[in-house]
């Protein structure tokens, strides 16, 4: 029943980087007259005697996406309605009463999981500071799992995976990587010492805003097996259409993000010196105090992801998101349209980022497009 379907029948070369990967990983085998592309598998039921048998134990669909994200993280992944189903899935791995080990920098969604249940008495959470590995690692002493989600929302603070990772593991504790804001060409948490990677595969993955889905790329088989059975129990699985559409996504993720990253870090560096910006956030920029880190961590690129504050009022900066009219406000990530908001508008974020903080996901537009729009509304709301 909850056998795992890896669908790759591809021979993959050890040898291909990983932009080749999220270009070949997942496909059928070449064989004459074969289709290039998985089928989209749209069954609720399968005719029996196999271990198939009804459409919460799998999908082929499902087997070809995590063949890929598999092959791109180096480990075993399971599939999810989104990335808090598979980050529900992954708190299952903690004992009862056990303790989470939990970056206060860490999208909301995520911590209101732990934090609900916690409050049911399920696990117990110790909050952390995000960039302080000493602090995570003292924490970590009889912790069950660390979470640290790197790059962070919606700061973009880069945590110290291998150090975290290593001392996790020294103490006992699982390492999972939400590793969503990075995606799996910017960093391979398996190979950074960490258990699990976490992706919302809604955002960059899918890459389109068209789709929710989300997966866990597990180190150990025996905790692949075990999110597999959650997702047959709780019923969290992927839809066969999103599924196709992640690994569509994925084919075009590194040429994508290439494009919207080297835009991000243009927009950031700009941003840097513009009179109504008091603030950037982006992992890298020269001068940061996350500057050596992130270019030890991330050292093939810091993603499209870019914070920044308005020097001004509450009132001045959602003027100015009123303003845009090539950029579209909204929240999510990782499309190819830009999109951008004030992130203290959610309770749940009011608490880190500061009333003007602005979160910026930048998409494949052209970034001179992209900078006239930004500089022009700024001007207009802050004059
Ligand atoms: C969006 C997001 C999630 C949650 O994923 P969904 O697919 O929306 O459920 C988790 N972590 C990060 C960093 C995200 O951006």
């Amino acid at each position: 029943m909850t056998d795992l379907l890896y669908a790759s029948p591809l021979t993959l070369d050890p040898d291909w980087t990983p932009d080749t990967l999220a270009v070949q990983a997942g496909r059928p085998a070449r064989v004459p007259g074969a289709p290039v592309n998985p089928a989209i598998t749209m069954s609720s039921t399968y005719v029996h005697d196999a271990s198939l048998e009804y459409g919460r134990d799998g999908n082929a669909g499902w087997g070809a996406l995590e063949a890929a994200l598999g092959a791109l993280d180096g480990g075993r992944a399971v599939t999810f309605a989104s990335g808090l189903a598979a980050t529900t899935a992954i708190a299952d791995l903690v004992p009862l009463g056990g303790t989470v080990v939990l970056s206060s920098v860490t999208y909301y969604g995520v911590r209101n999981v732990f934090e609900r249940l916690a409050a049911a008495g399920r696990l117990r959470v110790r909050m952390v500071p995000p960039d302080d590995t000493a602090v995570i690692l003292e924490a970590a002493d009889e912790a069950a799992m660390v979470w640290v989600e790197s790059i962070a929302n919606p700061l973009m603070v880069v945590a110290d995976v291998p150090a975290i990772a290593a001392g996790a593991r020294e103490r006992g504790a699982l390492t999972v990587v939400d590793s969503t804001f990075a995606t799996p060409l910017r960093q391979r948490p398996l190979d950074l010492g960490a258990d699990i990677a976490m992706h919302s595969a809604t955002k960059l993955i899918g890459g389109h805003s068209d789709l929710l889905l989300g997966a866990a790329v597990c180190r150990d088989e025996a905790h692949a097996r075990h999110l597999a059975t959650q997702r047959h129990d709780h019923g969290a699985i992927p839809g066969g259409l999103e599924a196709f559409l992640a690994l569509r996504g994925l084919r075009t993720l590194a040429v994508r993000l290439d494009r919207a990253e080297a835009s991000a870090a243009e927009l950031a560096r700009r941003l840097g010196s513009h009179r109504h910006v008091s603030r950037v956030n982006y992992p890298g920029l020269p001068g940061d105090s996350q500057h050596e880190r992130a270019a030890r961590v991330l050292p093939f690129g810091s993603g499209s992801m870019v914070s920044f504050e308005v020097a001004g009022t509450v009132e001045q900066t959602d003027a100015f998101l009123a303003g845009l009219r090539l950029l579209t406000h909204a929240t999510s990530l990782g499309g190819v349209e830009t999109l951008i908001e004030r992130r203290a508008r959610y309770a749940g974020d009011a608490a880190i980022a500061g009333p003007t903080l602005c979160r910026l996901s930048v998409g494949i537009e052209n970034v001179e497009d992209l900078w006239t729009d930004l500089d022009r509304a700024l001007q207009a709301a802050c004059g």
